[in-house]
């Protein structure tokens, strides 16, 4: 115990200003349970509630169970509540790439916003400047590639919407933080929705499995795949959030998978 009260005397990343420790972590474990997995992803969240002081509570309450590495307030201000190389509590029951373990391989951090919820206010530009700060600095110290900078709602679609479709993962990317394509422009066309099977559902699920999405490859459209579907709109083709895979959103993921293909191999 004192060792990690040690080590967090002083923040890991110099974009926070201060350590605000919570209780709830434990250890980074590897696939087969043994200790030291190292984190490679970074999971960005918003805390969905009205008043930030009342989530960042929360998130040092042991009665909630629930933490985060990091804590940005909506004027910039930003708090480390586990130390980077402990397991947070942020991401719950996910999946991605393979691994349902998402707590050990990734550090959370909790952007101050009501969410969908309140409204879905813009974030403010303070905050999204010193998020983004704090993430580069992060993705540098760990070598985090930039598609495995990912939404909650990534990994853990049909559960979780944050930190939703107004979050600016553009700007993100241009600032070096994430993986990013031009979405393809919204048109008629041949679309797939709920209800439909078949093989061209089971190409679709293929590559949302590429990409790293916790999908069954069984051909089925069903409530599941249309929540996939709807996390992957929300990250890379907010315009429009329905599930639906129309032609734009079909096209827009080819077009990241050869991105994030091109970004494994350099
Ligand atoms: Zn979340």
């Amino acid at each position: 115990m004192n060792d990690d009260t040690d080590a967090m005397a002083k923040p890991d990343s110099r974009f926070a200003a201060k350590v605000f420790p919570s209780p709830n972590h434990g250890e980074r474990k590897q696939p087969d349970g043994t200790p030291g997995r190292r984190p490679d992803m970074l999971i960005l969240h918003y805390t969905g509630m009205p008043i930030a002081g009342e989530a960042l509570q929360w998130l040092c309450n042991p009665v909630s169970q629930v933490s985060s590495h990091y804590f940005v307030f909506e004027n910039g201000h930003t708090l480390q509540l586990v130390p980077e190389g402990r397991r947070a509590w942020h991401a719950g029951a996910s999946h991605w790439g393979g691994e349902a373990d998402i707590n050990s391989c990734s550090i959370g951090i909790e952007i101050a916003n009501p969410g969908h919820p309140g409204g879905l206010p813009d974030f403010p530009e303070a905050q999204i400047a010193a998020t983004l700060a704090l993430c580069r600095d992060i993705c540098e110290r760990w070598s985090i590639p930039p598609e495995r900078v990912l939404a909650h709602s990534d990994v853990a679609p049909g559960r979780k919407i944050d930190p939703g479709e107004k979050f600016p993962w553009r700007r993100f990317a241009e600032g070096g933080v994430g993986l990013w394509v031009e979405p393809a422009p919204i048109r008629g066309g041949r679309f797939f929705a709920r209800g439909e099977a078949g093989q061209p559902v089971e190409a679709l699920q293929a590559m949302f499995a590429m990409l790293g999405y916790g999908v069954t490859v069984d051909g089925i459209y069903d409530e599941r795949l249309e929540a996939v579907v709807a996390a992957f709109q929300r990250h890379w083709r907010p315009e429009k959030v329905d599930g639906v895979a129309d032609s734009s959103t079909i096209t827009t993921l080819r077009d990241l998978l050869a991105a994030t293909q091109s970004a494994r191999v350099a």
